[in-house]
């Protein structure tokens, strides 16, 4: 049967960074064959971010969707896998100093669920084994740098996410959307045509003249060219919550080549974090910090000192301003808004893509529903607000649950800040031993983040009676710590060595 007849003929994603090529390759498949003409156009002379280099296990789904195999794209773009992420230095209470946010799958099962019932009897004040670390696989394979790709003989699984280069997955998702017919045209947008009724009808570029399309999808970045510059929609700011708004980056070596690890780092330091991503040929480091509480300068020196980089280094750092919060809307008139154009979660759960993805599916299910046409706009967006102000409760979250004293960036952080209506509901059920599940569960058509996730953190910095626990009684259904432990290092033998499998999609590549 012939598609539906559609308003929709020419839609022109305005930039070039990643939100915009995964944009311009996912429209181009969906809507393959229904006579959309598909434009990208890019400004060389502003250039991309050129950061974001870890992912979450979503991007596995976007990359299936597209029919392209990991060992096709990770060697383009110094790919490693990603087993989750470490957090040491967050919380400073005995025993907690460092937790683990684990990917998981059914081969986790029969330990969160020890997990779940260790953390109720330690919420009673029992002796019981509550770092997440040790019930998850995918802390053994980060530890051990292994892949999380089980060999043909077990049957375990381990859910994964990225490492990447920035710039070379752009490349690489530039390449396939054009061999999908996107057309791409380099021009700085210099002005913005309206129709009388505010609908954009068409850019200005010295390069390309007028550049007219009946849908716009503005992925300029934190200039927001389209969405705010032009259409004015109200940009709601995440500050109260989150204080970070600037970064330092700066690339280094691998200390050992032979080793790569499967895991992000990100370490608390005075006024922030850091990020340390693993990529095939070199380490991205970045210190993201708070203004307010620390100058760039100073950021460089520790992040510096931190990488133990000495006087001589030479190696440039690159700093960035972070504009964090959202659009009150991220689609209005005939205008949607991807990337950091649309809004931005400071980096600690690199969540960024993520948001791209589910706003690109979301939208490209629901226009195709409603006949290609704006009917069910607002349903759009206060489903991508959600998805939005649910994902900066979780990163929040590790703010709050802090417990360091040694600067008041620190202690701001966890004592100066609001709580939304759902972090103070978990924070309730948790301190007072409710059941936490079914709290989150209550929430769930308001939660991206899984009830794992959320244990794993509450559980993973500590936040537990300061009363010395007591010891459990016989029939208490504890969970031995060296069971859990003993499982996982069984499923480990399974698992190859990192560098390795990597090492081997390269070389078969050439
Ligand atoms: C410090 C930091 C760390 C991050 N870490 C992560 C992470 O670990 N994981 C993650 O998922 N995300 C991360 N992100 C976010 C990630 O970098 C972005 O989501 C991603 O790069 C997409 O950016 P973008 O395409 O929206 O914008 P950009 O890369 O900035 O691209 C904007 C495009 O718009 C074009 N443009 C702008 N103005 C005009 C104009 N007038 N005319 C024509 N073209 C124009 C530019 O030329 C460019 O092509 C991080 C961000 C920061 C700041």
């Amino acid at each position: 049967m012939d598609a539906p007849p559609t308003p929709l003929q020419r839609i022109l994603i305005l930039g070039g960074g990643t939100a915009g090529w995964m944009s311009a390759i996912s429209l181009a498949q969906a809507w393959a064959g229904r006579n959309i003409e598909i434009t990208l156009l890019e400004s060389d002379a502003i250039g991309i971010i050129g950061v974001g280099e870890g992912s979450t296990p979503k991007m596995r789904r976007f990359f299936q969707k597209l029919g392209i195999a990991d060992a096709e794209w990770m060697p383009h773009c110094n790919g490693t896998y990603k087993c989750g992420i470490r957090f040491p230095g967050w919380s400073t209470r005995p025993g907690f100093e460092s937790y683990y946010h684990p990917f998981f799958s059914i081969s986790d099962d029969q330990y969160i669920r020890a997990l779940y019932q260790n953390m109720l009897l330690r919420q009673r004040n029992i002796d019981a084994h509550v770092l997440p670390d040790t019930f998850f696989l995918s802390n053994y394979l980060a530890k051990n740098s292994r892949a999380p790709l089980p060999d043909a003989t077990s049957n375990y699984l381990a859910d994964y996410a990225f490492h990447f280069d920035a710039r070379l997955i752009g490349d690489f998702l530039k390449t396939r959307s054009l061999e999908l017919g996107v057309k791409h045209l380099v021009g700085t947008v210099t002005a913005v045509k309206q129709a009388e009724t505010g609908e954009i009808t068409g850019v200005e570029t010295p390069q390309h003249g007028f550049v007219a399309a009946d849908f716009f999808i503005d992925c300029s970045g934190f200039a927001s060219v389209l969405i705010c510059k032009t259409l004015q929609v109200p940009f709601k700011s995440y500050k109260d919550f989150l204080f970070n708004d600037r970064a330092v980056a700066l690339p280094t070596p691998h200390p050992d080549p032979a080793v790569l690890r499967s895991e992000t780092l990100s370490t608390a330091l005075k006024c922030g974090w850091v990020w340390k991503i693993p990529l095939t040929n070199r380490i991205g480091n970045g210190y993201v910090y708070s203004s307010e509480h620390i100058d760039a300068d100073t950021a460089e020196r520790e992040l510096r000192a931190h990488l133990r980089l000495n006087n001589v280094d030479q190696t440039e750092a690159r700093h960035l301003k972070m504009r964090v919060g959202r659009l009150e809307k991220a689609w209005e008139k005939n205008c949607l808004a991807i990337g950091l154009a649309q809004g931005f979660i400071e980096p600690l759960e690199a969540t960024a893509l993520m948001i791209v993805q589910d706003t690109i599916e979301n939208f490209i299910t629901q226009y195709e529903a409603s006949g290609f046409t704006s009917h069910d706009q607002a349903a759009f967006n206060r489903r991508i607000n959600l998805i939005f102000d649910s994902i900066k409760d979780y990163v929040f979250m590790h703010y709050k649950l802090n417990t360091r004293v040694d600067t008041p960036y620190w202690v701001a952080c966890r004592e100066s800040t609001p709580l939304s209506d759902s972090v103070a509901q978990i924070l309730e059920v948790w301190d007072n031993g409710g059941d936490l599940l079914g709290e989150i569960n209550r929430q769930s058509a308001q939660m991206s983040y899984s009830p794992t996730s959320w244990f794993c953190i509450l559980s993973g910095m500590g936040r537990y009676p300061r009363k010395p626990p007591r010891k459990p009684r016989r029939d208490m259904p504890v969970t031995d710590p060296a069971s859990a432990r003993q499982s996982c290092l069984e499923m480990l033998k399974h698992f190859p060595d990192h560098r390795q499998v990597v090492e081997g999609m390269h070389a078969a590549r050439l």
